[in-house]
């Protein structure tokens, strides 16, 4: 066959295709303003407001870390049917083990394995597509699947989203801020009691505590769930193991232990929608925690997402090692996420963490999110290093981990992270055989 070099059929359709959707004026104008003339400048703004010395030895001497997965496996069978496994769990670490492997990038995963001492919880299922429980709606099957799921059977949680929602580190018999929330039945709205089961006052509907997270708001069709609910839930979860041990710490009068572990959360500090109610509870432990002088050091690390990009694209924000970038919230709405500014409305109701960019070596640069002085609207509007107590020692403490292996990574999120994917492929066929039991 003679070798043609024009393109070929196929290409040469694509290529008309492609002028056609040009020719589209709306799309040709926004196609237009996407074209930038220059390479982006670094705003004059993004200067470090702090270096964190790493010569000073760090207080930290374990890390915990908190991440999940989430599998959708469908029935082989009848692909129609699909369930969610989301894995939960906690890894814990000491600070000299994850030293150890920083500086042997080629240790043996074995080694690894055993340093590891890890808490993972039983996994909840979700159904997703054609699998409910019998005589019920899809609705009601979820709402009493994400009850279940929480209960000592399974993951145990209750006890930590009942200890948050409920103020349960206040002294007994202190005044509490009420709670309330629509009936799911007759709309009336309604005070809930400190239960894991109750019922609408006006008309006797039987409600879970977890109804109260609002996973499943009216809007949604859950008559055909999508995976958002699932990762809705995945984040209470994982939100729900981080402060299962500091809990543990207040309920026993421990808190001296907390001062010593550093808490990474793989992602932001926050739920989205309905989640506020689970974070203004966050808000309040952690600033009563401050006010009994106790210290947490936490911070989410964002892997994803605009301030990522901003870092990516201005590594010179944070030239030298320990410097540490943190935007004013203009600053971060104009700048990195390209949205409009309003001062008159600061209202934030779903995030306990303030973003800074952090460089930890000449190859880490990573986006992180520490909790303020003070968390009414998730932080200050313009935070200086004096409103964020424990970020040095956090950056600290984040130095010694960094991964040579893995580009921009910590060597705690890179474990965790495998453990739950291991964990799922390891285990997929099993969940798979157990799906064909269950719902075939
Ligand atoms: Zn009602």
């Amino acid at each position: 066959m003679p070798y043609s070099k024009g393109p070929k059929p196929r290409e040469a359709a694509s290529k008309i295709a492609h002028m056609e959707v040009i020719n589209n004026p709306a799309i040709a104008n926004i196609l237009q303003n996407l074209k930038v003339d220059s390479a982006p400048k670094k705003p004059n703004a993004a200067t470090p407001a702090l270096n964190v010395d790493f010569s000073i030895p760090t207080k930290i001497e374990q890390v915990l870390t908190v991440d999940a997965g989430l599998q959708t496996v469908p029935n082989p069978i009848r692909r129609e049917k699909a369930m969610s496994f989301i894995n939960p769990g906690v890894s814990i670490l000491s600070l000299d083990d994850l030293k150890k492997i920083a500086n042997d990038p080629m240790m043996d995963p074995r080694d690894m394995g055993n340093m590891l001492s890890r808490c993972t919880l039983r996994p909840a299922y979700l159904p997703l597509r054609g699998v409910r429980m019998t005589g019920r709606t899809m609705r009601d099957t979820l709402r009493e699947i994400i009850n279940a799921s929480l209960l000592p059977a399974v993951t145990g949680l209750y006890e930590v989203l009942e200890f948050l929602l409920f103020e349960q580190w206040l002294p007994s018999g202190s005044v509490k801020s009420p709670r309330s929330m629509n009936c799911l039945f007759c709309r009336d709205t309604f005070d809930i009691p400190e239960k894991q089961i109750f019922s609408c006052p006006h008309c006797g509907f039987e409600h879970f505590l977890s109804d109260y997270l609002g996973l499943l708001s009216s809007s949604d069709p859950v008559e055909q769930p999508s995976e958002t609910i699932a990762n809705s839930f995945m984040r209470v979860l994982e939100l729900l193991c981080l402060f299962r041990l500091p809990m543990l710490a207040t309920k026993n009068g421990k808190h001296d232990r907390l001062e010593k572990i550093l808490f990474i959360k793989d992602g932001s500090l926050m739920l989205r929608a309905e989640g506020f109610r689970v974070i203004d509870g966050v808000r309040r432990y952690l600033q009563w925690l401050r006010s009994r002088g106790v210290t947490m050091h936490l911070a989410g690390v964002e892997k994803t997402g605009n301030m990522v990009e901003f870092l990516a694209n201005f590594p010179d924000a944070v030239p030298c090692d320990g410097d540490v970038l943190i935007p004013s919230r203009q600053f971060l709405n104009e700048e990195i996420q390209g949205k409009v500014y309003d001062p008159t409305n600061p209202r934030n109701r779903v995030s306990f963490g303030t973003r800074v960019g952090v460089r930890l070596s000449a190859s880490h640069v990573v986006a992180l999110q520490v909790p303020s002085n003070d968390l009414t609207n998730g932080g200050p509007e313009n935070p200086k290093p004096n409103d964020l107590p424990e970020l040095e020692e956090v950056v600290r403490a984040l130095s010694k981990v960094t991964s040579s292996r893995y580009e921009n990574s910590l060597i705690p999120l890179v474990l965790a992270n495998r453990q739950v994917s291991l964990a799922q492929s390891s285990s997929s066929r099993l969940l798979e055989e157990y799906v064909i039991g269950l719902i075939s």
